[in-house]
C-alpha cells in the first residue's frame, strides 16, 4: 500500500489480542476477530474504502463474513466478498442496497465528520453481489482455538445477530441495543418484528448474557467522527429492557420528532434513559 492511500484508511484499533475494531469515519464500526485457522469480519461498512486491502493488513488468515444486520452502512460492501453470513429476515434488505443509497448515508454521516479523508465519492460500485447463506442462534464459529457464538436480536431490524467471542469476553451487538436504537422501516412496511417488544426481548436476551462479557460493543463506535473506540456503558441493555417496559405501559411519554434519514421522512417518538435511546414510528409502538 503506498503512503497516500495507507493515510486515507480507516482507524483501526485493537481491542484485545488479535481483536480489532475498523472505523469507518464515523459511518459505522466492523469488528475483526482472528482465530489459529481462520478470522471472522463482523460487518462490512459502507463501503467507501478497500476493506480487502485493509483486512489484508490484519491477517493472512482466510476471513469469513457475517452481519449483524442488513443496513447499508453494516451490509454495504458485501460485494467485496463471494460469500456472506446473514440471518435470513435480512436477506432482502442487504440485497436490496444500492449504491445511490450507500452514498446518500455516506454523504449525510460525512458532513458531521470533517476529519475524515475522503468523501461520499468513495463509493465504491460494486459488480456483484455475494451468496448470502443463513445463521442462526444457536450456532458457534469456530476459527481454531478461537469461538464465537451467534444470538439473535432482533427490533432494529427483523433479523438482527449478535456475536459474542468467548475468549475476550466482547460482545458485538451492532445496532441491537445502544443510545440510538431506530425502529424505523425507512418507507417500507414496518415488519412484525421492529417493535418495542421485540427490543425489550432483545435487551433481556443481553441481559442473560452479561454472565459472558465484559464489554458490549455496537455497530457505532465512532459516529459523527468521535475518535475513541469504546465499548457501550454496560448498564445500556438493563435501561433498555426498562424503558421499553415502560414505554409500553405508558409510564414514560417518549418525545414527538420528525425524521429525515437518507431523504425518507416521517413522524417518530424519542425516549432516552441512561445509556439507551429510541427512536421508533406509531408500527413500532407495541
Ligand atoms: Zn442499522
Amino acid at each position: 500500500m503506498d503512503f497516500e492511500a495507507m493515510m486515507k484508511m480507516p482507524q483501526v484499533a485493537e481491542i484485545g489480542y488479535n481483536t480489532y475494531v475498523i472505523n469507518e469515519y464515523g459511518l459505522d464500526a466492523m469488528f475483526l476477530i482472528v482465530g489459529d485457522e481462520k478470522a471472522l469480519l463482523i460487518d462490512t461498512g459502507t463501503g467507501v474504502f478497500d476493506l480487502p486491502m485493509l483486512l489484508k493488513t490484519l491477517t493472512d488468515k482466510p476471513v469469513q463474513v457475517v452481519l449483524t444486520h442488513g443496513h447499508p452502512d453494516h451490509a454495504g460492501a458485501i460485494g467485496w466478498f463471494d460469500e456472506v453470513y446473514a440471518h435470513p429476515d435480512d436477506f432482502e434488505m442487504a440485497q436490496r442496497l444500492s449504491y445511490e443509497g450507500r452514498r446518500i448515508y455516506a454523504k449525510s454521516i460525512l458532513r458531521m465528520n470533517p476529519n475524515a479523508p475522503i468523501t461520499a465519492d468513495y463509493t465504491v460500485r460494486f459488480e456483484k453481489q455475494p451468496k448470502l447463506l443463513p445463521l442462526f442462534e444457536g450456532e458457534t464459529i469456530d476459527l481454531g482455538g478461537r469461538h464465537v457464538m451467534v444470538f439473535e436480536t432482533p427490533g432494529h431490524t427483523p433479523g438482527g445477530l449478535s456475536f459474542l467471542d468467548v475468549r475476550e469476553r466482547i460482545c458485538i451487538t451492532g445496532d441491537a441495543c445502544n443510545g440510538n436504537t431506530l425502529l424505523l422501516s425507512f418507507g417500507g412496511e414496518p415488519h412484525p418484528k421492529q417493535t418495542l417488544s421485540t427490543l425489550q426481548k432483545t435487551a433481556e436476551k443481553l441481559i442473560s448474557l452479561e454472565p459472558l462479557f465484559d464489554r458490549n460493543y455496537n455497530g457505532h463506535v465512532g459516529y459523527g467522527g468521535s475518535a475513541f473506540c469504546l465499548p457501550q456503558p454496560y448498564s445500556v441493555s438493563r435501561d433498555m429492557k426498562s424503558l421499553c417496559e415502560d414505554l409500553l405501559a405508558g409510564n414514560e411519554k417518549p418525545e414527538e420528532q420528525s425524521f429525515d434519514i437518507g431523504g425518507k421522512e416521517g413522524k417518530s417518538y424519542h425516549a432516552l434513559r441512561g445509556a439507551a435511546g429510541i427512536r421508533y414510528t406509531d408500527a413500532a409502538a407495541k
